[in-house]
């Protein structure tokens, strides 16, 4: 595990690389994407906390939400105003919005730009899981950090996934300073698990390599689509 031996130099270097690339503080890396998103809702909340997710997230988003006790809501997929209403009933003491920006089944997007603002004007966390927008969208290649062009302040929990666009395995999450110092103190899927093979996180930042000198492969993506 990364706690006893596990965490080695390639693993450090490629959160260091994901950071710099996401243009977060820092950013933690997990053996899934599902142990990440069971990892950080179930960190970060506790019974007498809120979670808000669209209805068609990614079942790692809803088990999460299940798994850490808060109270637990659905708003209509895609839609401000049902998340509006609900957050302005709910009297959580922390509340967290979690959404996919690119749903898995339908391919559309979630109005990012929207939810932070709904988001800090009920003092709500929104997490972004970009597990298809990461290495695919935008002109980085930095999926809706690119397109929806929201700050660490508006999306302060960012997640993408290691084993969709770029070719390999596993997952990350971005965040500040405190966030990941938390994450590394309370995560379970993170302390209680195998870390990451090493040679699969150094074929990793190959990959991130990748997105960020050849977009033509991006290009070449959107004109098969
Ligand atoms: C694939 C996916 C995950 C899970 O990632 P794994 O690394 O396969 O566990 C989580 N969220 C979304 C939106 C996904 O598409």
């Amino acid at each position: 595990s990364h706690l006893g031996c596990g965490h080695s130099a390639p693993h450090q270097a490629l959160e260091e690389e994901l950071a710099a690339f996401t243009g977060r503080a820092r950013a933690l890396v997990f053996s899934s994407g599902y142990a990440a998103n069971l990892g950080v809702i179930t960190s970060l909340l506790t019974r007498q906390d809120g979670i808000f997710e669209d209805s068609l997230n990614h079942a790692s988003l809803l088990d999460g939400g299940l798994l850490s006790g808060a109270a637990f809501t659905r708003f209509k997929h895609n839609c401000t105003t049902d998340l509006t209403e609900r957050l302005a009933k709910s009297s959580a003491r922390h509340k967290l919005v979690a959404v996919d920006w690119v749903f898995s089944m339908d391919g559309d997007k979630a109005p990012l730009f929207d939810l932070a603002q709904i988001s800090a004007q009920h003092r709500a966390w929104l997490m972004v899981d970009d597990a298809h927008g990461f290495g695919c969208l935008g002109p980085r290649g930095a999926g809706s950090l690119d397109a929806a062009g929201v700050s660490e302040q508006q999306v302060p929990i960012y997640m993408a996934t290691l084993g969709k666009a770029l070719g390999c395995a596993g997952a990350f999450i971005a965040g500040s300073e405190d966030l990941i110092e938390c994450l590394i103190q309370f995560a379970r899927t993170y302390i209680y698990t195998t870390a990451l093979p090493p040679a699969l996180a150094a074929a990793t930042r190959a990959a991130l390599q990748l997105v960020q000198t050849e977009p033509q492969r991006r290009l070449q993506l959107q004109e098969n689509i």
